[in-house]
């Protein structure tokens, strides 16, 4: 097992392009990145003694420092906790109490957030912003001034290396520790079932701070030895443009990004006859739209993953994109994946229950939270929470969710930690948010809300959430009810909150 791939790529294609900021145009061969990822593990060891099962946090946009980080941290076998960077300063305050890092490195846009942090750690800028002085240093600056010797590659196959926050059905986020393993195996898989070579390129606007930017984009296209251009945040044309002026071979998103890029006047103008597919995931594409793509020349694969396992877990082969529309096709390889019932036993074909998997590629568990963990891994098996059937042909079809959680342009949001948002304002007595239809978004938060203040308004509430929650998990709507439908063991009834025309008060 290689596990430092990207000596394999420095000494293989020294001189191709690795990594591009697409924003900038700034280009990095391999040769550099792997001395750029040295120099960054010998800043960290000399001037932060960073050591195995550190932790190093960082709020930032996609940055090339990022992934300098992301490699220099492999090398001493310490751990990379991305932040998303549209959390309050309540939300990030939890994740870094919680993961306790022995640094953060941060851009200025969030320095407020980390000024104010209660948990007292170690600070650096990620970058120097213009208008600071020239003397002051930024991890950016440093790096560059570091010898250049290699750093041995300390990392085994067990050792974590990374947690990435989700929220949970329970509330507050939590952190899934992804070991060296996870990565390596989920990079293979990979390269195996997309068919990646060194000469693929893709036009990446994924977060790093999500397991999607890392482990389904960066992770196995530089483990394949191929081009990755990044973008700090998704602008449809930018990425038809850059798709089309690098040649890229692969297109990658979610079926939000998928329609607004279908939606834009200039879709039709760009030649993507580069392109041998686009792979699509997060939540399901609408059949119309997968065939606005297939008219296009560009079949969509349906990809299943989740932070917990993978991420790349189930897709759909090039050849059934039209046959099988709507399925995300069998699981990758080094996966199991079983569908059971309540009771854990596995079900026959067409039969709906819960997405169970085993193999190399799932996370270690949570940090620090056996509970949550021993919930998610049992008897070896992780429970994904969604709703599947397998057909007689074994293609495997996502149809609901057993865990509540909505989707909304992309990103997660857990009602559960919402509704603990809402019930802390002082004049909600009661609360519950459902996932409601959404033209641009997918799905938005409704919120239903039994309130102790006759006075309390949609627009204070709403107020109150973006204050302590992300917008994207803020809800759009608000409905105020003298109580909510409960069940006999006093359970809020949600189906019946779905059901359209529920009174209102
Ligand atoms: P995350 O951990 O943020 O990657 O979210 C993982 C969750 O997204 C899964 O557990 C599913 O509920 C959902 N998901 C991922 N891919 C799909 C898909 N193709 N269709 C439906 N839901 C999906």
């Amino acid at each position: 097992m290689e596990l430092d791939w990207l000596k394999h790529w420095n000494l293989e294609t020294p001189n191709k392009i690795a990594i591009k900021d697409g924003d900038s145009g700034k280009e990095i061969p391999y040769a550099d990145l792997f001395r750029l990822s040295n120099q960054a593990a010998r800043f960290l060891i000399n001037t932060y003694q960073i050591k195995k099962g550190d932790r190093v946090a960082v709020l930032s946009t996609n940055e090339l420092e990022y992934v300098f980080l992301f490699f220099a941290l492999q090398r001493l076998g310490a751990i990379l906790v991305p932040i998303n960077f549209r959390l309050t300063q309540r939300e990030v305050d939890h994740i870094i109490s919680d993961s306790q890092p022995q640094l953060v490195l941060f851009q200025e846009a969030f320095g407020g957030i980390v000024e104010n942090l209660e948990f007292k750690v170690q600070k650096l800028l990620l970058q120097k912003p213009d208008n600071l002085v020239p003397e002051s240093d930024s991890f950016a600056d440093v790096i560059h001034l570091q010898p250049n010797d290699e750093v041995p590659f300390t990392a085994t196959e067990n050792d974590p290396v990374m947690i990435l926050y989700t929220s949970g059905t329970t509330g507050a986020p939590k952190g899934a520790l992804l070991s060296l393993k996870m990565i390596y195996w989920n990079s293979v898989n990979t390269q195996l079932r997309l068919n990646l070579q060194s000469t693929d390129c893709t036009v990446i606007f994924l977060p790093f701070f999500h397991t999607g930017g890392w482990n389904v984009l960066t992770t196995p296209f530089i483990h394949a030895g191929g081009k990755l251009v990044f973008l700090k945040k998704f602008d449809a044309e930018q990425v038809l443009k850059l798709s089309e002026k690098e040649k890229a071979t692969i297109l990658f998103g979610v079926p939000t990004t998928m329609d607004m890029m279908a939606r834009t006047p200039v879709f039709k103008n760009y030649d993507l006859q580069k392109i041998r597919y686009a792979i699509v995931g997060g939540e399901p594409m609408p059949v119309e739209l997968i065939k606005t793509w297939a008219d296009k020349g560009i079949p969509v694969r349906q990809g299943y993953g989740l932070t917990e396992f993978g991420p790349n877990v189930f897709s759909l082969n090039e050849e059934d994109a039209l046959r099988k529309i709507g399925s995300i096709g069998f699981p990758n390889h080094y996966v199991e994946a079983k569908v059971v019932n309540d009771e854990g036993q596995e079900l026959a074909a067409d039969e709906i229950g819960e997405l169970i998997l085993r193999g190399p590629v799932a996370m270690q568990g949570y940090w620090n939270n056996p509970k949550a963990t021993e919930e998610t891994l049992r008897d070896g098996w992780l429970h994904t929470g969604d709703l599947v059937r397998k057909d007689s042909e074994g293609y495997f079809y996502v149809v609901g969710r057993k865990k509540d959680m909505f989707i909304s342009g992309g990103e997660n949001v857990y009602p559960a930690e919402v509704e603990q948002i809402l019930r802390s304002h002082p004049g909600v007595l009661e609360a519950a948010v459902i996932g409601v239809k959404d033209e641009k978004w997918g799905e938005v938060g409704k919120a239903f809300v039994v309130t102790r203040d006759e006075e309390l308004t949609a627009e204070a509430l709403r107020t109150y959430c973006l204050k302590n929650l992300a917008k994207f998990k803020t809800p759009h709507h608000y409905a105020f009810l003298p109580n909510l439908p409960k069940g006999d063991s006093g359970k809020i009834l949600k189906r019946l909150l779905l059901n359209e025309g529920f009174p209102s008060k």
